[in-house]
């Protein structure tokens, strides 16, 4: 059964360790995750934007191929189904559709009505057994073709929005979603500090977790991060696995052709990838 992840993370953020939401974009990635999550005994979260959700034929969809997932492969680890970067539409059908947890991404908007929306979205989702991650201060990079700067929050912003009962709070600390360039300035520890330093033990959420070099993962989980989105990694380790098979001509060689063989090795690089980030992030046998 799909858990809400306000326990994992709450856990988390005690234990001083980070849960990995890894977002998915077709049944080969959501098994891949399962799979390692359950042989790694990891709580593990997993993401859905709200482009991959048309991708999947819907937010419907995805509920039914997760909870036959956890089924039929025996997942025990908890596992949250997640909205990424949801609006205010998208969050509400994710509750109908059965998901156990939304962001609402209220960032691009004036924080009033941020905090009006965050507000409403909280009672909901406390009826409903749901977890729900607000942002503050637009996380950087290209998001479903939504390209923010990478600004830092407002920690008083994040104390407003914290405040209103969310489960864990994403803040811009200067991190940005894909690949990060070569005159990137590093997370703003600074920023961190003080967000934690007025949000006490919400758990905090870091985006843009590809790239990140280790040091900071670390002191980040340090200064209150408990969940870490992992998205664009998994996808370059699932294109570089993919194009090694076909370059090496496998596909014309035997059943090579046969669509489960051409993805079997993207699937290994899937879990591998995962399996390093749990490492990284110390969730590792603590589900
Ligand atoms: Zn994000």
């Amino acid at each position: 059964m799909l858990v809400s992840a306000k326990e994992m993370l709450q856990k988390a953020k005690e234990g001083h360790y980070a849960v990995g939401q890894f977002n998915i974009n077709n049944l080969e990635w959501t098994k891949a995750i399962l799979l390692t999550a359950q042989e790694n005994n990891s709580p593990v979260i997993l993401g859905v934007s709200e482009g991959a959700g048309k991708y999947m034929a819907g937010y419907k969809t995805i509920v039914g191929m997760i909870n036959g997932m956890l089924e039929e492969l025996n997942i025990t680890v908890p596992v949250a189904l997640h909205l990424d970067h949801g609006s205010y539409d998208a969050c509400y059908k994710c509750i109908e559709a059965g998901f156990s947890s939304i962001m609402y991404d209220g960032s691009h908007s004036p924080i009033d009505e941020n905090v009006a929306n965050t507000k409403e979205l909280v009672k909901v989702c406390a009826e409903k057994g749901m977890s729900l991650e607000a942002e503050v201060g637009s996380i950087g990079g290209e998001e479903d073709g939504v390209v923010g700067a990478g600004e830092c929050a407002d920690p008083d912003e994040c104390k407003r929005i914290a405040d209103l009962g969310v489960d864990m709070l994403a803040a811009g600390i200067g991190n940005i979603h894909g690949k990060y360039p070569a005159n990137w300035a590093g997370l703003s520890f600074e920023t961190l500090a003080a967000v934690q330093e007025r949000t006490g033990i919400m758990p905090l959420v870091l985006h843009g977790g590809t790239g990140i070099p280790v040091d900071m993962i670390k002191k980040a989980i340090d200064l209150g991060v408990a969940k870490i989105n992992v998205n664009t990694e998994c996808q370059l380790s699932f294109a570089a696995a993919t194009r090694k098979y076909i370059e090496a001509g496998k596909d014309l060689e035997g059943k090579g052709f046969d669509p489960r063989k051409i993805l079997a090795p993207g699937v290994e690089a899937i879990k591998a990838t995962v399996k390093e980030k749990m490492e990284i992030f110390g969730s590792i046998d603590k589900a």
